[in-house]
């Protein structure tokens, strides 16, 4: 028979880790077809439920439902997760499912991943004996013997902040994919910009966007031009042997356009 354990704080969880080998860590388990034999919530685990918003950035347990979160407001979340969120699934996944499963489920990445990997997001993991601090940008998967403890947030607000999703709405399949753009300007200069898409692979340069940064706007359709090349360039190297359709590709490319061109 299938169970899920609860415990009611992390030692007690480190605990039924330790003493059962076969365990598992979940959160609402929406995303898991075939539920292991023994699992174990975070949910429901203050610790590891909790929402703290700080002035800079917001600490999330992994056990927060994309509910929780969304009730922060549209107003006090990053446009671009405020918009991944609400695109997620529906309300009644959105109450039971996850953060730290949306992080956290291997393979194809899901939608929160491209607006958190834009945003600068650092994962906390933690053993019994140990913590780290992780960015997203070099996270893989969950190390054995440790578990998604905190996740944390900047609380950025940039003049353009664009997220699109590609593929189907409300569900995940493996033509989905994330897109997000953020660009900041000052005094008709690009002061920052970032770019990530999420799926079937990861994307995200720094090099690529410490190229971009610094251009005089207005952008004109040279510039553009130019960028784009870059982007193509940088794009098609991370893309090179991962199972990405012509469709997707294309439509990631029509966005960065599109998302450059409103700093024209
Ligand atoms: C109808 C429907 C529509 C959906 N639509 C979308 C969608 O549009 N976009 C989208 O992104 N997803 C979608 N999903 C998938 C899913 O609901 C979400 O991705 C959700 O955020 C997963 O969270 P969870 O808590 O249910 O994860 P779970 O199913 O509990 O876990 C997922 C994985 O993460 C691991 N895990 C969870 N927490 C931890 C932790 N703290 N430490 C280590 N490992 C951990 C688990 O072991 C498991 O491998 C949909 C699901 C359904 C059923």
């Amino acid at each position: 028979m299938k169970s899920i354990l609860f415990a009611k704080n992390i030692s007690e969880l480190f605990f039924q880790l330790k003493s059962n080998k076969e365990l598992t860590v979940v959160g609402g388990c929406t995303q898991i077809d075939d539920l292991l034999e023994k699992s174990i919530s975070t949910h429901g685990i203050a610790e590891l439920s909790q929402i703290t918003r700080h002035e800079r950035f917001l600490d999330a347990g992994p056990g927060a439902t994309l509910a929780q979160i969304l009730a922060i407001g549209q107003n006090h979340l990053p446009g671009v997760l405020y918009d991944a969120l609400i695109s997620i699934a529906n309300p009644i996944i959105r109450n039971m499912a996850t953060i730290g499963g949306n992080i956290c489920t291997e393979g194809h990445r899901h939608t929160l991943y491209a607006p958190l990997l834009a945003l600068d997001t650092k994962l906390e993991l933690k053993s019994q004996t140990e913590t780290k601090v992780e960015p997203l940008q070099n996270f893989k998967k969950v190390p054995e013997g440790f578990i998604l403890s905190n996740i944390r947030i900047p609380l950025l607000f940039p003049e353009v902040s664009i997220f699109r999703r590609i593929g189907p709405e409300h569900t995940i399949t493996p033509h989905s994919a994330s897109f997000v753009f953020l660009g900041d300007t000052e005094r008709n200069s690009l002061i920052d910009v970032r770019l990530a898409f999420a799926g079937p692979f990861v994307f995200r340069s720094r090099t690529l966007e410490n190229a971009i940064i610094g251009h005089r706007l207005p952008l004109t359709k040279k510039d553009i031009d130019e960028i784009q090349v870059m982007v193509e360039r940088e794009f098609q190297k991370a893309a090179t042997d991962q199972m990405i359709s012509d469709v997707v590709r294309q439509q990631f490319l029509n966005l960065t356009r599109y998302s450059f061109e409103q700093l024209t």
